[in-house]
């Protein structure tokens, strides 16, 4: 009798912490892809863009950053993710564009975004600025089929003009440093070009968007972008209103 009360106690408990435990990484991610319609690849075997390449992370790394990759996705409209053709989100430990290491790759012709989570822990934050800056990348294509030239964002700069593109300073680890001062800029990275400039914009908008407009309290020149980017992204996807930007600031 004892030891069958005894069993039916540790069933009652088993059960109990089913019911209570924990959503799983893999719970996370199904429950994040049906939401959003697009999948999150952890096993990757084959790049379709035979120019990337990259190894599959290992579980304590999906589990370690699957919170925030699902958290980051969450913010958009799944419609924006449809308009801008992105079906897989692909995890990578290791990532290489050709043979230049990647933090992130936004990959037009295989519809996907390439996430590198072994750079991730540079800053801490990196992996959700990187899937917001990515992002933009597709959006800014897929909103004017321009990517490197967009002369009435060009214009609201004062000074020099953009240098020669990201990957020419992909190595130097200060040129994402916010400290920058020269007005209309976040940081050094947003000079190199005006693709990379409204992707830095967009990305720090998305992931700290109070500290963006307190930046642009004091910088008309910033202030004008934040302005042209909530318009452009309004135009593009309707999901982009006042109220998607209300939530951000809090
Ligand atoms: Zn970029």
């Amino acid at each position: 009798m004892r030891v069958t009360h005894n069993l039916l106690t540790a069933i009652m408990l088993l059960v109990s912490a089913t019911a209570t435990a924990p959503a799983t990484a893999a719970d996370t991610k199904l429950a994040a892809e049906a939401k959003m319609h697009l999948r999150i690849i952890t096993k990757i075997d084959k790049f379709t863009n035979s120019d990337i390449h990259g190894n599959a992370p290992d579980d304590i790394s999906v589990r370690t950053y699957m919170p925030d990759i699902v958290q980051s996705l969450s913010v958009f409209s799944p419609n924006v993710f449809k308009k801008i053709a992105l079906r897989r989100v692909v995890l990578c430990q290791g990532l290489w564009y050709k043979s230049q290491s990647r933090a992130a790759i936004a990959d037009f012709t295989s519809d996907a975004l390439y996430l590198d989570l072994s750079k991730s822990s540079y800053p801490p934050e990196f992996v959700k600025i990187s899937i917001a800056h990515e992002l933009f990348h597709m959006i800014d294509y897929y909103e004017d089929g321009k990517l490197y030239e967009d002369n009435s964002w060009s214009r609201l700069n004062k000074g020099p003009g953009y240098g020669h593109g990201g990957k020419w300073v992909l190595d130097d680890r200060y040129s994402g440093d916010l400290n920058y001062t020269r007005p209309g800029f976040l940081n050094r990275y947003s000079t190199t070009g005006v693709e990379e400039d409204k992707a830095t914009l967009f990305s720090y908008m998305i992931f700290d968007y109070p500290m963006v407009a307190k930046r642009a309290e004091k910088d008309p020149i910033l202030k004008s972008k934040v302005t042209r980017m909530k318009t452009l992204l309004h135009s593009f996807d309707s999901s982009f209103d006042n109220n998607f930007w209300l939530k951000l600031s809090r």
